[in-house]
């Protein structure tokens, strides 16, 4: 049980360089269950959510990044699936914003459609 939802919690959603922003608006996490179910349950790691601006300069995040929002997530690579697999999930769980990677998928309720595919 999570302090979010029922599968996620503050501290997997906290930004990385410590300074406590940990709070994604309430829509992203629904949505990251929503996901969560259709993968089978699978656990469902995120690499990074939050950040402040600093440290979104720092990883090199764009400069109105929907991470410094608190709008976004980064859920790494779920073992047994594909990158494409994980995109049409969240397509179904309805994220407005879907990037793939080869690390994984990036997802964010920017509030309109947004597709990128940085696979290299
Ligand atoms: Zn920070
Ligand atoms: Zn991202």
């Amino acid at each position: 049980m999570g302090d979010l939802s029922a599968h996620f919690s503050k501290k997997e959603f906290a930004c990385k360089c410590g300074c406590g922003f940990d709070t994604p608006v309430p829509e992203l996490v629904d949505k990251l269950e929503i996901f969560r179910e259709l993968c089978g349950n699978r656990a469902t790691y995120i690499n990074s959510a939050c950040r402040c601006v600093k440290h979104n300069a720092k990883v090199g995040g764009a400069k109105n990044s929907q991470h410094v929002k608190g709008t976004a997530a980064d859920i790494r690579l779920i073992p047994g699936m594909t990158v494409d697999q994980m995109a049409k999930l969240a397509e179904q769980a309805g994220f407005d914003g879907i990037g793939i990677y080869s690390w994984g998928i990036h997802v964010d309720v920017r509030g309109y459609k947004a597709r990128w595919d940085y696979r290299k």
